[in-house]
């Protein structure tokens, strides 16, 4: 007993120096200076405000999205990026022209509304029909068959508002698969209370999907007041009908690009950190919040940390191409790089606005989580908590990497609060985005992937 003390008496002090050597005192110095550095520059301001400005709405497969490859390509030669190529990937291809809505029965008033992403559009005068209203989805599904005939389908299921977005999810369904589910109950439109959080007068777009064998129906979303609107109109007993007029073009398949760039490691240069964000957006607003803030802050981020000194191992910046219709550059670049997946040591997304960063998450072994510890320690000053559940899921962009592989997944989780009142709406613009809060984002990404890049240990998913 007496002999088993001592030798963990002298152990405790050796897991200490270990702890201690997983970063140099020059390496603690240097996270010092990127935080600074990141905290003062306005870099990632000015290639928010560029890409938003001119370039500004990049759906996927538009002219504006071709320019936004080229402007992402320029920026990281012009930021000094040691390798910057672009890698492809298809999607389908859709435009949105024109879309307008009019409440026609019991009083005649504009429906403020917008097509849902890949929605097929409505004979050129629009169509008019009774509407009948659901609570929710399930409520939906569990209509009689044939119930719907002629009428258009209204969910009205409202998102809730939380820190960490987690309204989404339940509220998102009714998006994905609610024409489906209308349509198989014989309806001939669509309309869904927006994904949102918001009391604006803006209808939320997003993806959402049709299925085989199940007839395509118009697909829309309205505005929260209007959806207030229509749902005050049917419980006072009104008889309510609406006009949909949605000019949409399914155009095949589109192709777009991955922007890729990389700041070489000096000593594992084919390891890496992978870090990024989706170059697309919606074309309503000018995708400030999404994700021209997650594209910005993370090229800001790695240009950061190669002013300060070369990391061991190398950072990549991703640019994800077509991620609104369905993760179509990340499903290209996970798939393209399949038998490397090894080789990422750390991945982080930013696409959840640009409120502060408040936690820090991983998703890694045991034996990494001393360096999570000490990146947490770092990343402490700049108000940012260690959230300890391991149990990060990173960005949808890296939902392909989590599916393939287990790879080490990082989440800076930011204040998504109030992210869902501009979320895939026309009111996603520079100005909801604030400078301050920007640096805090760029400072934690360029401590976290400095860090990832540079420990004694190389960091490793969790076991599956
Ligand atoms: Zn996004």
């Amino acid at each position: 007993m007496k002999k088993l003390l001592t030798t963990i008496c002298a152990l405790v002090p050796l897991i200490g120096t270990v702890k201690a050597q997983e970063f140099t005192p020059t390496q603690i110095q240097q996270v010092k200076q990127v935080t600074e550095l990141a905290l003062d520059s306005d870099l990632s301001w000015q290639l928010l405000e560029s890409l938003t400005s001119e370039v500004g709405p990049r759906l996927p497969g538009s002219e504006n999205d071709k320019k936004a490859v080229e402007w992402a390509k320029q920026q990281f030669e012009q930021l000094g990026f040691d390798k910057v190529w672009l890698e492809p990937a298809t999607f389908p291809n859709w435009r949105r022209y024109r879309e307008s809505g009019t409440i026609i029965t019991p009083s005649k008033q504009p429906l403020h509304l917008t097509a849902l992403g890949n929605s097929i559009g409505t004979p050129k005068e629009g169509l008019t029909a009774p509407v009948v209203m659901f609570e929710t989805l399930d409520e939906l599904i569990a209509a009689p068959k044939g119930s719907l005939e002629n009428k258009i389908a209204f969910v009205n299921y409202r998102m809730n508002r939380h820190i960490d977005g987690n309204g989404y999810g339940p509220a998102v369904r009714a998006r994905n698969t609610g024409a489906i589910e209308a349509a198989k109950k014989g309806a001939i439109a669509y309309m869904m209370r927006s994904v949102s959080t918001s009391h604006h007068r803006f209808a939320h777009t997003g993806n959402s999907r049709y299925k085989d064998g199940v007839s395509k129906i118009p697909n829309t979303a309205i505005a929260n007041p209007d959806a207030d609107q229509i749902e005050r109109l049917l419980n006072a007993g009104h008889a309510v009908s609406v006009n949909i007029n949605l000019q949409t073009e399914d155009l095949g398949e589109g192709t777009s690009y991955n922007v890729i760039a990389e700041i070489t490691g000096s000593d594992a240069p084919q390891q890496y950190v992978l870090i990024g964000g989706h170059l697309d957006s919606w074309d309503l607003g000018t995708g400030a919040l999404d994700d021209g803030a997650g594209v910005a802050l993370t090229m800001a981020a790695a240009t950061h940390i190669k002013q300060i000194a070369r990391p061991k191992r190398s950072i990549r910046v991703v640019l994800f191409a077509a991620e609104e219709l369905g993760l179509w550059g990340a499903k290209a670049y996970f798939k393209q790089h399949a038998d490397k997946l090894d080789n990422i040591v750390a991945a982080a997304e930013s696409d959840f606005g640009a409120d502060v960063v408040y936690g820090f998450e991983s998703s890694v072994s045991a034996n990494s989580l001393p360096v999570v510890r000490a990146i947490a320690e770092q990343l402490a000053p700049l108000d940012i908590k260690y959230v300890r559940a391991n149990n990060a899921h990173g960005g949808p962009d890296l939902i392909p990497l989590r599916q393939a592989t287990n790879a080490p997944i990082f989440a800076l989780h930011q204040d998504g609060t109030d992210y869902f009142d501009y979320h895939h709406t026309a009111d996603d613009t520079l100005d909801k985005v604030d400078p301050d809060k920007l640096k805090q984002n760029t400072a934690a990404y360029a401590v976290f992937a400095m860090m990832a890049a540079n420990a004694k240990t190389t960091l490793t998913g969790k076991n599956p």
